[in-house]
């Protein structure tokens, strides 16, 4: 889809950016974990929240219409409690949760409230127990520089996530309960970005300081909204919900402009949901201003002074300034983006110190085991615990010690993998170097005159595994003189 003139068009967004928290629970001590065996118990409820008081109609009729609904739900033992259920009151608010929030909020240069209300914001389609969701506003009037200037950043929220459905007939839906309650970021920039450019530049920022915490990861720990409007087309505010990631925004807004474009009809307030094409379909009409009273069954909470000069104290690295020490390094680009996404910044670096050769070492912190675990047919925590960061600096410091080369790094990987000890993998038979060297003094002799990388070449397929591609450069330069 070609550009737009965006400025002509009157396009202006905002993004609202959901993340979840790698804690406990945000008000109980249940881990935050999502189930797929088959859950403990299941409990059967009718809506039993007040609705706020409502003057709009279509919230009251939604209402009404819900109250009919029986809503299941379903728990674990051991990982949801009465909190979850609504039958106890909520316990204080997760520190670790505050904790990274506060670390987001000052990455994202915002403002944190010294004191705050915890408040209940309606829902009513039966995916919170209590009919309302736990939301407290931690910090406002942040910015992120880009390209296109300063974009404000409206809130930093802390939210508790709600139960997820598992499948819905007409009066009755099921959810699970192991999503209600885990901790959530939102974050909300101002509705003053006027081009698509600007949006994925700001969600990738988002994304950098998010990752930069300690945030789940995977699908469906982050959700990111598109609001839009655009001034030509009268100006209608419009929600697209889920935009998978950053790079799908541009595309997102392009072909909602493309949509209005082609609207004959007065174009309505609406959400949409995204989809991964880039297109947008239907999803329901605006819902009014959700309605939003305090929490009485917690007191205020205060971020004090001191807790926030501790997180000042030890605020994350962002990923971007990350990579940039990992090229200090001399990686590979690929190397550095795979120890990042599998957050093994601080082993390589304990690693990195026990042989010279940092490539050696990020690929057998990262590359190795993926490599070997899919060739095993093992999981990503077998081969994780077979190959720990403790049998990873023993068999680096075989290499240090020259007791196995650099190239037998990956094979003695693959005898632990396949479940031989420690010291077996490191045996390889002690004439192999030499052997090495007669078949390289040989082809030399059968082949004279020709250039070392065409040695390499006849001899690297052969010596794959045994010896690396420098050692072998250097035994071939040394007998070539
Ligand atoms: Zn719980």
């Amino acid at each position: 889809m070609g550009k737009f003139d965006y400025k002509g068009l009157g396009l202006r967004c905002g993004l609202e950016i959901h993340q979840q928290l790698n804690t406990k629970k945000l008000f109980c001590e249940c881990l935050s974990v999502l189930r797929s065996d088959e859950p403990d118990f299941t409990v059967k409820r009718k809506l039993h929240a007040v609705a706020g008081e409502s003057g709009e109609i279509d919230i009251a009729a939604r209402y009404q219409a819900s109250l009919e609904k029986n809503f299941i739900y379903q728990g674990y033992d051991d990982t949801t409690c009465l909190v979850e259920l609504d039958e106890a009151p909520p316990r204080e608010i997760n520190r670790d949760a505050l904790k990274i929030a506060v670390q987001v909020a000052l990455l994202l240069n915002c403002k944190i409230i010294p004191i705050t209300q915890i408040m209940r914001k309606t829902v009513i389609d039966g995916s919170n127990t209590s009919g309302f969701q736990r939301t407290v506003l931690i910090a406002r009037d942040g910015y992120v520089e880009t390209a296109y200037g300063k974009i404000g950043i409206e809130s930093v929220c802390l939210e508790e996530d709600s139960a997820r459905i598992i499948s819905g007939k007409n009066n009755e839906v099921t959810y699970r309960l192991d999503r209600l309650g885990i901790p959530l970021i939102e974050i909300a920039t101002s509705p003053n970005i006027f081009n698509p450019d600007a949006a994925k530049e700001v969600a990738l920022h988002i994304g950098n300081v998010l990752r930069s915490c300690d945030v789940r990861r995977g699908i469906g720990t982050i959700r990111q909204d598109v609001n839009m409007s655009l001034m030509k087309f009268g100006g209608t505010r419009i929600e697209i919900k889920g935009v998978q990631e950053p790079a799908l925004i541009i595309k997102t807004i392009n072909s909602e402009i493309g949509r209005e474009s082609k609207e004959k009809k007065k174009i309505e307030p609406q959400v949409r949901k995204a989809l991964e094409s880039g297109e947008t379909e239907f999803l329901r009409p605006m819902p009014g201003a959700s309605r939003m009273y305090p929490e009485t069954d917690l007191p205020l909470l205060r971020i004090k002074k001191e807790f926030i000069d501790e997180v000042k104290r030890s605020l994350p690295k962002l990923r971007s300034e990350i990579a940039e020490e990992l090229k200090h390094y001399g990686l590979h680009e690929e190397l550095i983006k795979l120890i990042l996404k599998e957050d093994k910044i601080d082993e390589f670096k304990e690693l990195a110190g026990i042989v010279k050769n940092p490539e050696i070492v990020a690929k057998a912190l990262v590359l190795y085991p993926r490599e070997l675990a899919s060739k095993n047919n093992l999981s990503e925590e077998k081969i994780n615990e077979l190959l720990n960061k403790d049998i990873l600096a023993s068999l680096l410091e075989a290499v240090a010690e020259k007791k196995i080369s650099e190239g037998q790094v990956k094979e003695a990987m693959e005898k632990i993998a396949g479940g031989k000890e420690l010291e077996e993998a490191l045996k390889f038979e002690e004439h192999d170097f030499d052997k090495i060297e007669e078949k390289i003094i040989n082809l030399i002799r059968e082949k004279p005159g020709l250039s070392p990388n065409a040695y390499m070449g006849l001899l690297m397929k052969e010596l794959k595994g045994k010896i690396d591609a420098k050692s072998l450069m250097e035994v071939i330069n040394r007998h070539l003189k």
